[in-house]
């Protein structure tokens, strides 16, 4: 559920309507509610009360600081996997100990960032890893507390670019290898080894693989407790989808999620830990986009949008489907056309929806693209020199541009030229 609902025929981003908002900010832009948001991280807490637990929202899937500072002040933790999301958290009043650091390319300085700042663990992925960190504690007279993340070889069965979980992915130590490497752990003095860490991927659509992971979660629990380490915290990684058509088969809801975490893993007497990103954020965001053009090809109609690829990513990159709606309401029983939702970069590429069926659109209409608040805005590029969009976020009546958008002269201003250019 959202709060992009439409009331007297246009629609609105919980009390505010959406096309005052377009008026004002002009578009494109990335609109978010609070609500949504909210109502998304307290499922998840909800979902694990009766065990010791933390929710880390994911900072990868939506960064922008008020959104960061939103879920921050209902106590959220955050799982950041650079500097920069570090410093992010940081600077929206995210207490280090909540914050979890997670990636396989961790540098030196970024350890020393976290390790003098403050950090609640590193979910550590290799034995190269593992060294460089204890180099860099001890340097600092520290203990890095630290999971190892396994990869326990489970199909996500999700899009191959973000599944995770296989041996044959980057992401973590095989699990058949994780007693060598937690024993390696051990003996580094500027480690402790607290926990296990685990994530299979993102968007997936069923429990299943999920508890597969878990499974052998627990089992390694027990095994590496026999081996004398004390297991105390167990990160599940993120991914749990969402729906982004209005089909039947919806992705399993939290409280389901929850109730197999419990199942699985409840009797262990260890925190858990999850990192939802896509599910707190994903459908708390739209994309607002006014049509420019149609254009009438061969055998299709083309509408051409000010919304293009480098301002959302995913419809080319993963082959993603968005919802796309028109902001005012379509009169009921009216005939659908096809179109080809595009926009204007010069790549085939950039193509929204191949014929999708819509109520029938006009230049100088606005559209929402909806399930657009995960992996939008973070993944925007300014190619073909097109500005950031802003971000807006709602509640209630209230609206605020969040990141507004960049002049053309602020773009330019960020190149230099050499001495021997200058004029
Ligand atoms: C991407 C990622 C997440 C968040 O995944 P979602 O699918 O957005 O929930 C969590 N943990 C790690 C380590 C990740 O890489």
């Amino acid at each position: 559920m959202d709060h992009f609902l439409y009331r007297d025929g246009t629609l609105y981003a919980e009390d505010a309507e959406i096309t005052e908002i377009a008026a004002q900010v002009g578009t494109p832009f990335y609109l978010y509610s609070s609500a949504t948001l909210t109502r998304h991280f307290r499922l998840f807490d909800e979902a694990l009360e009766g065990i010791d637990h933390l929710v880390c929202y994911a900072v990868k899937a939506a960064s922008n600081q008020a959104i960061l500072k939103t879920l921050g002040d209902l106590g959220a933790g955050m799982d950041v996997v650079s500097a920069g999301e570090y410093a992010r958290a940081r600077a929206a009043g995210v207490p280090g100990d909540r914050i979890v650091f997670s990636g396989i390319g961790k540098t030196a300085d970024e350890m020393r960032m976290a390790l003098t700042g403050g950090i609640r663990q590193f979910n550590v992925e290799s034995e190269p890893e593992m060294t460089a960190l204890n180099a860099v504690a001890l340097e600092l007279g520290k203990i890095a507390p630290i999971t190892v993340r396994v990869n326990p070889d489970v199909d996500a069965k999700t899009h191959a670019k973000i599944a995770t979980g296989k041996s044959e992915n980057k992401f973590g130590i095989p699990i058949s290898r994780a007693r060598e490497v937690y024993a390696m752990a051990a003996k580094m003095k500027g480690l402790k080894v607290i926990g296990i860490d685990v994530h299979i991927g993102s968007q997936l659509t069923e429990l299943d693989p999920f508890r597969q992971a878990y499974e052998k979660v627990a089992d390694l629990t027990k095994t590496l407790r026999e081996d004398g380490h004390e297991i105390t915290r167990l990160d599940l990684g993120g991914g749990l989808g969402i729906p982004y058509t209005h089909s039947n088969d919806r992705p399993p809801l939290p409280t389901e999620y929850g109730a197999m975490i419990k199942e699985t893993l409840g009797n262990l007497g260890c925190e858990i830990e999850i990192e939802p990103g896509r599910l707190i954020a994903g459908n708390a965001g739209v994309l607002i986009s006014k049509v420019i053009y149609m254009k009438s090809g061969e055998d299709r109609e083309f509408v051409i949008l000010d919304a293009a690829m480098n301002d959302l990513i995913r419809p080319a990159m993963y082959e993603a489907h968005h919802d796309i709606i028109p902001v005012t309401e379509a009169e009921a029983g009216i005939e659908q056309q096809e179109y080809d939702i595009v926009g204007p970069v010069c790549e085939t590429g950039d193509t929204f929806a191949k014929s999708r069926a819509m109520p029938p659109l006009v230049a100088g209409d606005l559209v929402a693209f909806r399930s657009a608040g995960a992996y939008g805005a973070v993944m925007a590029s300014e190619y073909n020199t097109r500005p950031l969009i802003p971000e807006v976020l709602v509640m209630g009546d209230q609206y605020a541009v969040i990141r507004a958008r960049p002049t053309l002269e602020d773009m330019i201003n960020r190149d230099t030229l050499p001495t021997w250019l200058e004029d």
